[in-house]
C-alpha cells in the first residue's frame, strides 16, 4: 500500500483504514509494521506479547507462529502468501476465530488481511451438525424410507429402506416421477398429482395405500409427504416419508375377517350379516327397489350329522355357503344365523329378482352332489322371503316366518312373507319336498 503524499488522498486513506471491516496491517520483509488499522490493532493487541504491535512476526506468533519463515519463502513478487488461515484464539473469555490472509505487495511489502470469522465458523458448525444429524437420521433409519422430491414430483435422493422394502435400484428411482411406486389405477387417477397439491396447500398430506414393489409385487405403504418451501414461502421441493405397514394391514385385515366371519363356513357371521342390512337400509334406493331378505335353513339337517358324523354336516355347510355365494355374485352376501340357517341379503332387490335368485338357491342346493369325507350326499333347503321398506328386524321376521311355511308346507321350497305374498306368489311353483333328503351316492 503506497502512501500517495497529497493530503486529500492520505485522509482517503485514512478514513478508509477506519471503516473496513477488517483489521489491516502491513509489514516490511524484516517484520516492522507500517501501518495498522484501528480493528487490526483490537484484534491483535489483546494477543500479541506484551501487546506489542512494532513487529509482525511477534505480533502475530500466537495465530501464525511460521509467518517469518512463510514470508521468507515466498520468493514471487506479489502474490497469496497464506490463504485465509483460520486460528481459534480465546479474547477474555470469548473464544473467536481469526481468519488471517497475508499478501506480498509489490516487491518488499506484505499485507496482513484479518478478519473475525467467529459467528460465520459457528454458522457452519451448525450447518454441518445439522447435515451430519439429517444423514445420520436419513441413511440409518431402518423402518422408513425417506426420499426428497422435487417440484415437479421427481425422485432427488433416497436412502437404503427404499431398497430394503421395494428393492428399488438408484436407477430405477432418481429422477423418476414418485408415482412409479403407485398402482396403475391411482396413477390414472392422478394421485401423486392430487398429493403434491394437498401436501403444497396444507403443508403435508398423509395417505395409506398398496405401493409397488420393483418385482411388481404390492406392500401396503403409509406415506407422509411434506412441502418444503424456502424463506420466501415459494415449494422448492418435498420429501416424502414412507413406512412398510404390509404386516400390520395383513394382520388388521385378518382380525377384521375374523370378527366379521364365520369360522366353519367363512359366510359373514349374524352381526356383520345384521349390519350389512342395516346398511341397506341406510343405502339411497333407485326407481322401485327395496332391501330383501331370505332366511334358508337346510331341511332334515340333523339326520345327516346322524347319518354321517358332524364332520359330514359341518363339510356339508360349508359346500352350502360356496354354493349360494356361487349362485348369488355381486347379488347378495351369505350370513350365518345360527346352526344350519342362514340370512342372505339382497341390499337393493325387486320382488321378480330376489325370487328368481331364491329359486336359483334352491334349485342349485337341490341339485349339488355335495362331497363329505364318505362321498357325496344331497340335501334340499327352505327359504322365506321378505322384502320391504320397515325396519331390518321386521323384516328378518317376515322372512322368518315364510320360512316355516315352507317348512310348513313340504320343505324344499320358497314362501314369500307376508306382504308381498298376494301379490307374487302366483310366481312360486310348488316344489315337493325331496324324497328322500341326506342320501348317501358315494
Ligand atoms: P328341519 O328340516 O326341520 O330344519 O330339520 P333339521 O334336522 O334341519 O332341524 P333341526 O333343528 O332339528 O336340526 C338342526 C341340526 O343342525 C341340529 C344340529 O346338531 C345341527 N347343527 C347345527 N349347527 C351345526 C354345525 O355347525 N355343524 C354340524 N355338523 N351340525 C350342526
Ligand atoms: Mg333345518
Ligand atoms: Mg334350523
Amino acid at each position: 500500500m503506497q502512501l500517495e503524499t497529497q493530503p486529500d488522498a492520505l485522509e482517503a486513506l485514512t478514513e478508509f483504514l477506519y471503516v473496513v471491516p477488517v483489521g489491516l496491517m502491513q509489514f516490511r520483509m524484516d517484520g516492522t509494521v507500517q501501518i495498522a488499522n484501528p480493528l487490526a490493532a483490537q484484534l491483535l493487541m489483546p494477543l500479541a506479547p506484551g501487546g506489542d504491535l512494532t513487529d509482525a512476526y511477534s505480533a502475530l506468533s500466537p495465530l501464525v507462529p511460521e509467518l517469518g519463515r512463510l514470508v521468507r519463502e515466498f520468493t514471487a513478487p506479489a502474490g497469496i502468501i497464506l490463504d485465509h488461515h483460520r486460528c481459534e484464539v480465546t479474547l477474555g473469555t470469548r473464544s473467536s476465530v481469526l481468519s488471517v490472509t497475508v499478501h506480498r505487495m509489490h516487491g518488499r511489502t506484505n499485507l496482513i488481511v484479518l478478519d473475525d470469522v467467529t459467528a460465520l465458523v459457528a454458522q457452519e458448525r451448525q450447518i454441518y451438525a445439522d447435515r451430519q444429524r439429517f444423514r445420520a437420521i436419513f441413511d440409518n433409519v431402518r423402518d422408513y424410507a425417506i426420499f426428497t422430491v422435487d417440484p415437479k414430483g421427481r425422485v432427488d435422493e433416497w436412502n437404503q429402506s427404499l431398497q430394503r422394502f421395494g428393492g428399488w435400484l438408484p436407477e430405477d428411482v432418481t429422477l423418476r416421477p414418485l408415482d412409479t411406486f403407485f398402482t396403475q389405477e391411482e396413477r390414472d387417477a392422478g394421485k401423486m398429482e392430487t398429493m403434491l397439491a394437498q401436501a403444497r396447500s396444507r403443508g403435508s398430506v398423509e395417505t395409506e395405500g398398496w405401493r409397488l414393489r420393483r418385482d411388481g409385487s404390492l406392500l401396503w405403504a403409509n406415506t407422509v409427504l411434506t412441502a418444503l418451501p424456502d424463506v420466501a414461502g415459494d415449494v422448492r421441493g418435498f420429501v416424502a416419508v414412507s413406512r412398510d405397514m404390509t404386516e400390520r394391514k395383513r394382520m388388521e385385515d385378518e382380525l377384521r375377517r375374523l370378527a366379521t366371519t364365520d369360522p366353519l363356513t367363512g359366510a359373514l357371521n349374524r352381526r356383520s350379516g345384521q349390519a350389512l342390512l342395516t346398511d341397506a337400509f341406510r343405502l339411497p334406493q333407485r326407481d322401485d327397489r327395496q332391501p330383501g331378505v331370505l332366511m334358508l335353513d337346510v331341511d332334515h339337517f340333523k339326520p345327516i350329522n346322524d347319518r354321517h358324523g358332524h364332520e359330514a354336516g359341518d363339510a356339508a355347510l360349508c359346500a352350502l355357503v360356496n354354493i349360494c355365494q356361487a349362485v348369488l355374485g355381486q347379488r347378495g352376501a351369505v350370513a350365518r344365523w345360527g346352526g344350519e340357517e342362514f340370512l342372505i341379503i339382497l341390499s337393493s332387490t325387486r320382488e321378480d329378482e330376489a325370487l328368481s335368485v331364491a329359486e336359483a338357491l334352491r334349485a342349485a342346493i337341490e341339485t349339488a352332489a355335495i362331497a363329505i369325507p364318505a362321498g357325496r350326499i344331497t340335501m334340499t333347503a327352505s327359504l322365506g322371503l321378505a322384502i320391504g321398506s320397515g325396519s331390518p328386524d321386521a323384516l328378518i321376521q317376515i322372512a322368518d316366518a315364510a320360512l316355516y311355511a315352507a317348512k310348513r308346507r313340504g320343505r324344499n321350497r320358497v314362501e314369500i312373507g307376508a306382504p308381498a305374498r298376494a301379490a307374487k306368489a302366483r310366481n312360486v311353483a310348488p316344489v315337493p319336498a325331496s324324497a328322500n333328503p341326506g342320501t348317501s351316492t358315494p
